[in-house]
């Protein structure tokens, strides 16, 4: 009877031990693979966090190499204002140049904050780009229509100025310039423009007037020939008439008046 009770306390205890140890080892077991799990996980953000800084850090070098190459365009346009003798409209020094994000220490945010003011600069700039070019078309169309140079091949034989009339003996204004020329030579036009007026008068003779914008107006008197037709366009050095005697004039010569603003002016100036 008393083995019997001992063998049965035993088998208790070894069946509670066993139990005991099971349910230890199941709790271990569970918390080794959870904790396993997570160790995985955190290792997976930590390879996913430096990544995404490695990204960032890429972001802001874009940021930075994009803000140079704005500068050195706003550089090029300042050389070329200059260049063409533009005046500087205060909007060259780029704006987004100050408080870059520190490579090491920044946030999205800032990154952000950078490449908002980076579109603004490349508005601005597009901007001013858009004005250099029409500056410098107008440049080219003002000079295109201003005359230049002499309208035949001759010598002066009159110049602007009051002067006796070869032909009343008084003093009057002599609006242009006369070129002398034998008959025939060509006339061109010495600068852009559209011809305006083809008339024949007692006085100029054949006479043509060219409009060449800007308030420029040409006029070209005498001729033998005239070349070209009201509404025509004509650009610098096309012919548009050949030095003749018509009207009144004592022998071959291009009677030539530059106006501005309805104004005539020395033609010399434009020789
Ligand atoms: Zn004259």
């Amino acid at each position: 009877m008393r083995s019997l009770r001992i063998r049965k306390t035993f088998l208790g205890l070894t069946l509670c031990s066993l139990l005991l140890g099971g349910m230890l080892f199941s709790f271990f077991a569970w918390d080794y693979v959870s904790h396993r799990i997570e160790f995985q996980e955190l290792q997976r953000l930590r390879i996913e966090a430096s990544d995404q800084r490695q990204n960032m850090q890429r972001l802001v070098l874009d940021v930075e190499r994009l803000q140079q190459e704005l500068a050195s365009l706003a550089m090029t346009e300042a050389r070329i204002r200059q260049l063409a003798n533009l005046e500087d409209d205060g909007r060259l020094i780029p704006v987004a140049m100050g408080g870059q994000p520190d490579e090491d220490n920044f946030s999205l945010n800032e990154i952000q904050q950078q490449i908002n003011a980076l579109q603004i600069d490349i508005e601005l700039r597009r901007q001013a780009q858009q004005d250099v070019r029409n500056l410098l078309n107008d440049q080219i169309s003002i000079s295109r229509s201003t005359p230049k140079g002499w309208p035949t091949r001759g010598w002066l034989s009159s110049y602007f100025g009051k002067r006796k009339s070869p032909f009343t003996g008084r003093t009057v204004m002599h609006e242009g310039l006369d070129i002398a020329a034998n008959t025939g030579t060509p006339v061109v036009a010495p600068a852009d423009g559209i011809v305006a007026r083809v008339t024949y008068s007692s006085t100029y003779g054949n006479k043509v007037v060219i409009d060449h914008g800007y308030g420029y107006q040409t006029l070209y008197a005498h001729n033998s020939r005239i070349l070209v037709k009201v509404g025509q366009r004509v650009t610098r050095g096309e012919r548009i008439a050949q030095v003749g005697n018509t009207g009144v004039s004592t022998g071959p010569h291009l009677h030539y008046e530059v106006h501005l603003n309805g104004v005539p002016i020395d033609p010399r100036a434009f020789l």
